[in-house]
């Protein structure tokens, strides 16, 4: 199928994109990498009128350090994310789970804005953002705001972010040293949105835990942080990990989507194991 007609707007200055939100409202919808935007449209789920094309604003790309906060610009492609040395070092949470984001054409493409922006349930990059505590920058007629990662992922496809807000990058902390963090995901082919995924970090003093974030994404509607999984490892030594303690907690405060991908059952067992082998990494060297 071919999408339907709309206009086009290529926007030289984010002005330009309010000025446009303006006329055509929640008719209009912006246009990053347009890797999950395109099928949507191609398939005709979606009828813009106008599409906004960002991908001359430079001031929303880019990747930087300042020492205390990495900033990654919304229209940072994935695959700048991959060979980037700042996310290698800084950041590997998000250097491991890059390489699960579909395959190396998409990600040429692709940015990370966009992906936050959608917050599809099975996005690794959202997750990762969620897990390092990180913050979302948006900007709408009414000025910039800063969304914790907490208050920004709301449900499926559901952010606090307004219609009319540009997504402009996503700030995090600086991770401390010596951190550890996780990445798994349980997909049916190597690049495919992930069935489970699990991402998280943890501080281990005296190869005991002290600081952990275990984020579940895929199979809940948004990225979900397992607060109660994680109390139950915080102050575990590696080697004592209580797995059935945590088990039971993650059946308690998740629910899984069921759906064509399994069963709410299936889904719980599957984060269930993936968290245990994730937190078994942890007794593995740095
Ligand atoms: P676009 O498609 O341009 O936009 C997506 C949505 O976000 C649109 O609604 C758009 O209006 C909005 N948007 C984009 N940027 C902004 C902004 N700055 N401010 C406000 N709104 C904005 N992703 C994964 O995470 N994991 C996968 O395994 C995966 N597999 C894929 C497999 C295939 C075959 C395809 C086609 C895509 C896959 N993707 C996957 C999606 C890919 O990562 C997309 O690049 C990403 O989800 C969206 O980024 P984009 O820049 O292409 O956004």
């Amino acid at each position: 199928m071919k999408a339907p007609a709309f206009d086009y707007l290529l926007a030289e200055h984010l002005d330009d994109v309010f000025e446009a939100f303006a006329a055509f409202g929640d008719e209009a919808q912006i246009l990053a990498g347009g890797q999950s935007l395109m099928p949507t449209l191609n398939m005709r789920l979606s009828h813009p009128r106008l599409l906004i094309d960002i991908n001359r604003l430079e001031e929303l790309a880019g990747i930087e350090d300042d020492g205390k906060t990495i900033r990654i610009g919304a229209l940072t492609r994935h695959a700048q994310i991959e060979v980037s040395a700042t996310i290698g070092t800084r950041l590997p949470l998000i250097a491991r789970a890059i390489e699960h984001v579909a395959h190396p054409a998409i990600r040429s493409r692709g940015t990370f804005g966009g992906s936050v922006a959608l917050a599809d349930p099975a996005a690794e990059l959202p997750a990762c953002v969620l897990a390092y505590g990180g913050s979302i920058v948006v900007q709408g007629p009414g000025g910039r705001r800063s969304i914790a990662a907490e208050d920004y992922f709301l449900g499926l496809y559901e952010t606090a972010r307004a219609p009319d807000e540009v997504l402009i990058e996503t700030r995090i902390a600086a991770p401390e040293a010596g951190e550890r963090t996780f990445f798994i995901e349980f997909a049916r082919r190597h690049g495919d949105f992930a069935i489970v995924g699990v991402a998280g970090r943890a501080s281990i003093e005296d190869r005991v835990v002290r600081r952990l974030r275990i984020v579940v994404f895929g199979s809940e509607p948004a990225p979900t942080l397992a607060r109660k999984a994680a109390d139950a490892a915080i102050g575990a030594p590696l080697d004592e990990l209580p797995h059935e303690a945590i088990a039971e907690a993650l059946t308690a405060e998740l629910d899984p989507m069921e759906n064509l991908q399994g069963s709410r059952a299936f889904k719980l067992h599957l984060t269930r194991t993936l968290v245990r082998r994730a937190l078994e990494t942890l007794g593995e060297a740095p």
